[in-house]
């Protein structure tokens, strides 16, 4: 065994819940502790230190991400009524993924993992397709109002001096219902920036779609800003790397989605993104195998896994039984946080351990050693599936023959 590899900057290291926190005391044990020197902050943001410190750890967390620019995050509860009780919590805190995006003015970006024997469902997808979601304003802040009976619904704006401006929106001859909903321009801008800049830097296609031929004015607003930014900040760049932007209507864009090879990244309103992230994660095999990453616009970066906290395997975990609880997409999110860590400090042998520990777990995989999930839905012939701990032991075995 040689050196460990040596790190200049700390990881944000962001602790949290249930099933997710056992896979990532294995990891760190078997995977990257015996071969990294590893550096971290660590903020535990587990629900019970959540409730001990008001919920300041994960604002704290969010600081630390801003100041180091590099964080890595573990599936954490969002309490509801259930888990106030459970955990006898002070109160119902907010998502704690929530909270990070709202101080980091984030935007999250999902991203299938392939392995040969896990096919998407879609036959031509080659490569990953990258999903971004404007994860903010539209109908998730919207007001609704149930309209009783006869009368007329008008969209009123007063402008702060006292200008208003009035529309009628439908006069009702009988009941019926109502919604007003709003978005920023400075969401917009920020968003198509991260997607700008994520697309670039994976060196992919991006494309956007909205319905700006029926919401003129609405959706043509995020067609504009799309379209300025890109001619003024990003089209050269795009150029020279031999990507381009590419905008169309939303339906047209789900209809080539599926007919293309895969490897775009694809920016998506926020309803878009919530009904396409889930069909997306679907079609490519598993949850389980789909990582995340938030990007602020001014280029600090949080991985983790797209899928929660397992719950029904920690309480089979709990009671003493085996489970065999996916932990790719975790690995995954420690890697990607490694590589780009490794990236912004010029440190060259942190990239290669990322790259190396992928190909471990692909490699370990697509040789037939998988968690129950991926055995189920598996083309291999034989697979062989093996509980949690056996598959990272798997994976650290290949990895030392790597390394
Ligand atoms: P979940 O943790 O994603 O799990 C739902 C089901 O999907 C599991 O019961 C399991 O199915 C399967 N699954 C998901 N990930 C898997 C993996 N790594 N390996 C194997 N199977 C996997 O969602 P949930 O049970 O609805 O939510 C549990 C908690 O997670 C909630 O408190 C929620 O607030 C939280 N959550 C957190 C995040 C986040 O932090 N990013 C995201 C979503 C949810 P089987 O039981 O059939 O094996
Ligand atoms: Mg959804």
């Amino acid at each position: 065994m040689t050196d460990k590899i040596t790190m200049k900057t700390p990881l944000v290291e962001i602790d949290g819940d249930e099933m997710t926190r056992i896979l990532w005391k294995m990891i760190k044990d078997e995977l990257l502790l015996p071969f990294v020197d590893l550096k971290t902050e660590y903020y535990d943001l587990g629900l019970e230190y959540r409730d001990q410190t008001d919920d300041q750890v994960t604002a704290d967390a969010a600081e630390a991400i801003k100041k180091y620019g590099v964080g890595v995050k573990c599936a954490t509860i969002t309490p509801n009524k259930a888990r106030m009780d459970e955990y006898h919590l002070k109160e119902m805190y907010k998502s704690p993924n929530g909270t990070l995006r709202a101080i980091l003015d984030g935007t999250v970006f999902r991203a299938p993992i392939l392995v040969k024997g896990i096919s998407p469902a879609v036959r031509q997808w080659e490569k990953p397709i990258t999903i971004a979601r404007h994860a903010y304003g539209d109908v998730y802040k919207n007001t609704e109002f149930r309209v009783p009976g006869k009368g007329t619904a008008k969209l009123v704006f007063e402008a702060e001096d006292g200008t208003r401006t009035e529309q009628t929106i439908f006069r009702f001859e009988g009941p019926g219902v109502l919604q007003g909903m709003y978005n920023i321009d400075s969401s917009i801008e920020s968003f198509a920036r991260s997607c700008f800049a994520y697309a670039l830097n994976l060196k992919q296609d991006l494309w956007f779609a909205s319905k700006d031929t029926i919401s003129k004015v609405y959706d043509g607003q995020f067609k504009e800003i799309f379209q300025r930014i890109y001619d003024e900040e990003y089209k050269e760049k795009y150029e020279k790397a031999g990507i381009t932007y590419f905008y169309t209507l939303i339906d047209d864009a789900v209809a080539r989605i599926m007919k293309s090879k895969g490897g775009i990244v694809w920016a998506c309103k926020n309803y878009d993104g919530d009904v396409f992230s889930d069909m997306l994660s679907s079609a490519f095999g598993s949850l389980a195998m789909m990582t995340s990453v938030l990007v602020s616009p001014d280029g600090c970066y949080e991985y983790e896994a797209a899928h929660g906290t397992v719950q029904r395997h920690y309480y089979r975990h709990l009671a003493g039984e085996q489970t065999s609880t996916n932990s790719v997409a975790t690995i995954f999110a420690w890697t990607g946080a490694l590589r780009k860590r490794g990236e912004l400090d010029g440190t060259p042998e942190l990239i290669r351990f990322a790259d190396t520990l992928e190909k471990a777990v692909i490699e370990t995989i697509e040789s037939g050693t998988m968690t129950k999930d991926l055995a189920l839905i598996t083309t291999l012939p034989d697979p062989n599936p093996v509980n949690s701990l056996e598959f990272i032991q798997a994976v650290r075995k290949k990895l030392e023959g790597m390394l």
